[in-house]
């Protein structure tokens, strides 16, 4: 019996980078000793991508397209492509060729060996920015501290994943789905792959700062309460300054008299208090917000249309 390896690749507007990223990808799987389906997962693509691929695939029945419904983001498109192959291990990878393909053969191996989560980490990272880089760092610190599995720093979605942890994650149906914490909270003996990443090859990345800044948030509060714990423990601090304040205040005035100062601290405090109050209201909102998306129960994607491909085939000269 031979083993099936499925490839997943989450597509959103990509049609610059998908033929070098097809041929490159299509290279490395053939050489490989086992199965393979390829499936791309069109996340609402606008850009031609999806016309690309429909050619691509009425030619070569080794590939399959799994087109959602509108665009449902990058998690979403990684969650419809595990519901639909049915590999032994499947293998998720970028279309922007920021993740080398030809590590799939090294991910394969650790698989070999009992490995259920195989994931590339990035040693460094070409092309981007110092500012991009700095708040990565300083983001993997925050989620170390706070979380409560161990998050492998600088890993991206690019893994091998076996079957037994593909179903696992198929049962987290989370609508906040920050994966690189559910790949990490399902367990399972996993193992680390170092690499160079790549700058992104043509194209953009549709990764403004502002939506860094809610990916790190999504992270976060999926991931820890403590920042609700932190408005307690900010409360009990500014209380006993309040009162050590108070008291200072009561033994002048014993002592020394009243010659009634006070309006700047007074104004001070106010102010401190208030934005104190603002902002743990804000994180219980960020929990609240969460737990009425949760609550709703929704489906995490719908599939406009499902191709599905022939498979490829094991070469006889392996
Ligand atoms: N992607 C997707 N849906 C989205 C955004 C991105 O399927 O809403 C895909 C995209 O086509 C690419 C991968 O996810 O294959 C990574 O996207 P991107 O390069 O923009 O992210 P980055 O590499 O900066 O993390
Ligand atoms: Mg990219």
């Amino acid at each position: 019996m031979t083993e099936l390896l499925s490839v997943v690749v989450p597509v959103y507007n990509e049609r610059e980078v998908l033929p070098t990223f097809h041929d490159r990808i299509l290279a490395v799987l053939e050489s490989l000793p086992v199965s393979v389906q390829l499936l791309y997962v069109d996340d609402g693509s606008s850009d031609g991508s999806s016309e690309w691929l429909a050619e691509k695939q009425s030619d070569d029945d080794r590939i399959g397209v799994l087109r959602l419904s509108r665009n449902f983001g990058k998690e979403a498109a990684m969650s419809a492509g595990f519901d639909h192959v049915e590999g032994d291990a499947v293998v998720v990878i970028d279309a922007d060729l920021q993740d080398p393909p030809e590590l799939i053969p090294t991910l394969v191996e650790h698989w070999r060996e009992g490995y259920d989560v195989v994931y590339a980490t990035r040693e460094s990272r070409e092309g981007e920015q110092w500012l991009k880089r700095q708040s990565a760092a300083l983001f993997y610190r925050v989620m170390d501290r706070l979380s409560d599995v161990p998050i492998p720093r600088d890993t991206g979605d690019f893994r091998l994943l076996s079957r037994r942890a593909v179903d696992a994650l198929a049962k987290l149906r989370e609508q906040h789905r920050y994966m690189k914490g559910l790949y990490a909270w399902i367990g399972y003996p996993q193992k680390a792959v170092p690499y160079a990443r790549d700058a992104r090859s043509l194209g953009r990345s549709k990764w403004s700062y502002w939506r860094l800044w809610n990916h790190a948030l999504e992270g976060i509060t999926s991931f820890s309460a403590a920042p609700l714990k932190l408005a307690t423990w900010l409360g009990l601090f500014t209380s006993v300054l309040a009162f050590a304040y108070g008291l200072f205040f009561l033994l002048r005035t014993l002592f020394l008299g009243n010659p009634v100062p006070g309006y700047p601290s007074l104004i001070v405090i106010m102010l401190f208090l208030g934005g104190v109050q603002l902002v743990c209201l804000g994180i219980i909102g960020e929990y609240l917000a969460r737990t009425y998306n949760e609550s709703k129960g929704r489906q995490l994607y719908f599939v406009m249309d499902y191709r599905p491909s022939g498979g490829l085939h094991r070469r006889e000269t392996l």
